[in-house]
């Protein structure tokens, strides 16, 4: 508590004497600075009147007196410590007695005071204790010399002279001294705290240093009564005798003392280590530390000195503002604070004589337990732990502890000081992260991250025990995007949830679901012992989110593709487990939506090949691998050429020719497609412009070129084609763009408006594959389109009053009642030629005729054709190219 708190607390009562009190007496309080006056005054008043006491006195006595106090004095310089306590004795207390005896009470009073006053000058900075202790000295010695003084005159009046009587008197007076000294100097502390005087303080003098008091009482008394028997001259022998035997004693307590004071400063230094955390405490026990020093050689100061640091450390303890208790080495609270009862709820009988243990969560008792019990075998002294605490309300606090070895100032009983600092609050916000982190905001499903987490711990042990197998399902939304497009993205997100409530609704209690983003969820099932488990989760998970979800206002069904894989793979990562979970279920995805896929191995291989081909292709385009191939198309009637159908062909480095059923579909999922197109449509329209310029003849030929949906979305095809006619100088009407019936009805809203454009350009558009795509012919006749490719499956089986014969000939008559022209590919006998022109059908391809031919090939085929004319007959135009194969 300092000056300035104190002062700041009672501004009301700053009056310049206050201020003088406060900054020199901080802490006395009012009745301990009335009895320091008084005990003051009186000791200055005995002093005095013994001054004028003396000076009564003949010149003899005072030379006596002079060296008796010097040598008092002087004694006073050098205490002996009793050994094995704080407590220690001036010599000089001999050579005052012998004052005493000799010449009476005033020049004993002068002596202790100043003796005193050596001794006070030398134990203590306090200006209060250099005063008082002089004048409480003074006074004693006053009080009990005036006493002794009177029995002694009452003994000689009665003629009792004995020796021994003279011995123990003094020795009595030695006592009574001793005891009045210590009184006056213990009320200080107690009057400052507020505390009765107790009889306890007094009971030191039956120990070592009453015994010593009563020894230099009798030491006083025989010397006192040699020197009455064999005058000064025994005493001038003697005095510097017991001065040099005091002077060793001094000397070799003081060594002892040395010792003891190293071990006392590590006691301490253990105790001020406890207190760390709480400043104050740090400084009462450095205090204490300071304090056992200076004591040991001053009973009195010693007393008073321990009183003010035992009461500083239990003010620092009491109204520390964070939990502190000591504790037994077993872990018994011994005491308890304030702040500890309420961090735990509890008041203080409940906590005392219980085990701190008894209010330490479940979980984290063992931690604890092996702390104590490490700090116990003396491993370490103190340690730090965080854990959760019961409180007495029921509820639980996290609290952090530090726990360590302590030794309480002037006890011999080591102990624990545990210091409890309640970190909910922290403890709280760190969960506030660790469920943002983990968790998915959203839906409050765990998140991408703890997903890999519980993977990754299935992963690892499934690895030590495969038997205990885990799959993993991914689910995607086959219209989330619809319905984040068309509804808003809070509808998006409603619908998430909703979704998310129905997944968990179906799962086992020991699966996990997660979202990983967008609408993609994952989950992981735990342990199963068939596979058919999975496929009837799997199955279940389908049906309950095909039923309608109701989000904003509208009723919405959808449905999900699900891809699995399970550990039978024997996955050494979760990487690797969400990859192919994720490739089954884009498996799932393009074989049809709504369905779940499982992984396998040769799915996998498959994946991996078909990335493989991907970059490869890539590469190809950019470095000129891709050539184009020409199929020609023929007149069926007149067996005329009419033109080529462009084919793109690629000659892979490694793996020879892959087949366009092969890289078509990667070059439409990559989006490599554009590029293809563009490839394709530059080539063969350059490639036509040369042929056609090759002779007039062929300037009526054609080239029919293949166009993927993708080339559809891309708002770019209407300026693309225009630039590759115009830069190859093709005439639009020789340029045939051929779309497959599926792409065209997929999208036939957004393909319509570039037809139109296409078809104003002068372009022609044909439907290739057609037959396969169930279209509607009701709507042929709208769509600007100049013919109809019969798709070859129908061809192949193409035999007289055949199915397929009859669905040929209903094609050839809705075309030419909608003055579309009908073209027939795969034509691959002589048969199915025949047929298809006998039944009208305008143009026909296929391997019959000619296979498609690179442009050399076509080169040869035109120039056998000019040489034959090329009026001549279908068949003499197709006998050639046939041998070229
Ligand atoms: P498609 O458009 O139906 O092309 C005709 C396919 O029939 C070609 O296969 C051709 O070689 C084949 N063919 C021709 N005559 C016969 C025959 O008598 N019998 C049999 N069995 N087949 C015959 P190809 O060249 O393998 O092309 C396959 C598919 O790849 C094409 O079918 C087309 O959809 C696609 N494709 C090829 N090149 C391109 C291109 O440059 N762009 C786009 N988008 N797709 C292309
Ligand atoms: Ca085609
Ligand atoms: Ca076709």
């Amino acid at each position: 508590m300092t000056t300035a708190t104190e002062s700041a607390l009672t501004p009301a009562a700053v009056s310049p004497l206050h201020r003088l009190h406060t900054l020199l007496m901080p802490d006395y309080n009012r009745q301990a600075t009335v009895y320091w006056w008084a005990v003051v005054l009186l000791g200055v008043a005995v002093i005095v009147y013994s001054m004028i006491r003396v000076t009564a006195l003949p010149a003899a006595a005072w030379a006596q007196m002079a060296v008796g106090m010097f040598v008092a004095m002087l004694a006073g310089m050098f205490p002996v410590r009793i050994p094995r306590s704080k407590n220690s004795f001036a010599a000089g207390e001999v050579f005052i007695f012998l004052l005493m005896l000799l010449l009476g009470p005033a020049a004993a009073t002068l002596a202790a005071g100043g003796e005193a006053m050596v001794g006070a000058f030398r134990t203590s900075k306090r200006w209060t204790s250099r005063i008082a202790s002089p004048a409480m000295a003074a006074l004693s010695m006053f009080v009990s010399g005036s006493l002794l003084q009177a029995l002694l005159d009452t003994m000689q009046r009665m003629a009792l002279t004995n020796a021994g009587l003279l011995v123990a008197a003094t020795m009595v007076f030695s006592l009574v001294y001793f005891m009045f000294n210590t009184l006056l100097v213990t009320a200080v502390p107690r009057l400052k705290r507020n505390e009765p005087l107790q009889v306890s303080d007094l009971l030191g003098i039956f120990g070592w240093v009453g015994i010593a008091f009563a020894g230099s009482a009798a030491v006083a008394a025989l010397l006192y009564l040699t020197f009455r028997q064999s005058g000064i001259g025994v005493l001038v022998a003697v005095v510097p005798i017991i001065g040099m035997l005091l002077a060793t004693l001094h000397y070799y307590y003081r060594q002892q003392e040395a010792h003891e004071v190293v071990r006392e400063a590590a006691a301490k230094a253990a105790g001020r280590e406890a207190l760390a955390a709480a400043n104050a405490a740090e400084r009462e026990a450095q205090a204490a530390a300071k304090a056992a020093e200076r004591e040991a050689e001053v009973a009195a100061r010693h007393l008073q000195e321990l009183a003010a640091s035992e009461r500083r450390f239990h003010s620092a303890f009491t109204h520390a503002s964070i939990g502190m208790a000591l504790l037994s080495f077993e872990g018994r609270i011994l005491q308890a604070n304030a702040a500890l009862r309420t961090l735990l709820g509890a008041d203080g009988g409940m906590l005392l004589r219980r085990n701190f243990q008894d209010f330490v969560c479940e979980g984290d008792l063992e931690a604890l337990c092996e702390q104590l019990a490490r700090v116990n075998d003396l491993e370490f002294d103190a340690f730090e732990l965080e854990l959760r605490c019961h409180r007495h309300d029921g509820g639980e606090v996290w609290v952090a502890v530090h726990c360590s070895f302590f030794s309480e100032p002037d006890s011999t009983v080591p102990c624990l000081i545990l210091q409890v600092q309640d970190i909910s609050a922290r403890r709280k916000a760190e969960s506030g992260l660790h469920q943002l982190a983990f968790n998915d905001a959203l839906t409050g499903l765990p998140n991408r991250r703890r997903f890999h987490e519980h993977l990754t711990q299935a992963v690892e042990r499934a690895k030590i025990e495969p038997q205990r197998r885990f799959a993993v399902m991914f689910l995607d939304f086959d219209r989330f995007k619809l319905i984040n497009d068309g509804l808003g993205h809070s509808a998006g997100d409603e619908f998430l949830i909703q979704v998310s409530h129905r997944i968990q609704a179906k799962l086992r209690p020991h699966d996990t679901v997660a979202r990983l983003g967008g609408d993609e969820f994952a989950i992981l099932m735990q342990q199963f012992e068939d596979e058919r488990e999975v496929i009837v989760l799997a199955d279940r998970l389908q049906q309950a989110l095909r039923e309608p979800f109701h989000v904003a206002d509208t009723e919405l069904s959808t449905s999900a593709s699900i891809g699995i894989t399970s550990s039978n793979i024997g996955y050494r990562t979760p990487e690797d487990v969400l990859r192919d979970a994720d490739i089954a279920m884009y498996k799932a995805k393009s074989s049809g939506k709504a369905r779940y896929a499982l992984f396998d191995v040769a799915l996998h291989a498959e994946v991996a090949q078909r990335l493989r081909l991907e970059g490869d292709l890539r590469r190809a385009l950019a470095e000129g691998q891709l050539a184009v191939a020409y199929q020609p198309l023929y007149e069926l009637a007149s067996g005329r050429l009419s033109g080529f159908e462009a084919l793109a062909r690629w000659t892979h480095p490694a793996d020879g020719v892959v087949g366009p059923d092969r890289f078509i579909p990667i070059a439409e999922e990559s989006g490599l497609i554009v590029q293809l197109t563009d490839f394709v449509l530059h080539r063969a329209c350059h490639q036509l412009k040369e042929w056609q310029l090759m002779d007039p003849v062929f300037g009526a030929l054609t080239m029919q070129v293949n166009v993927s949906g993708r080339d559809l979305d891309q708002k770019g095809l209407v300026a693309r084609v225009t630039h590759a006619i115009v830069e190859a100088r093709l005439q639009p009407q020789h340029l045939i763009l051929e779309l497959t019936e599926n792409i065209l009805m997929d999208r036939l809203e957004s393909a319509l408006p570039v037809m139109v454009e296409l078809r104003a350009l002068g372009i022609g558009l044909s439907v290739d594959d057609f037959g396969t795509g169930y279209s509607s012919l009701a709507h042929l006749s709208s769509l600007p389109i100049d013919s109809l490719k019969v798709d070859r499956s129908f061809v192949r089986s193409l035999r007289a009053g055949s199915k397929e014969s009859m669905v040929i000939r209903a094609i050839v008559h809705l075309g030419n009642a909608l003055g579309k022209g009908v073209v027939a590919e795969g034509i691959e006998t002589a048969s199915q030629f025949d047929q298809l022109r006998e039944m009208g059908c305008r143009l026909g391809q296929g391997f019959f005729m000619s296979r498609p031919l690179a442009p050399t090939a076509v080169e040869m085929l035109l120039e056998q054709t000019l040489a034959m004319g090329i009026r001549g007959t279908g068949r003499a135009a197709l006998e050639l190219p046939a041998q070229l194969h």
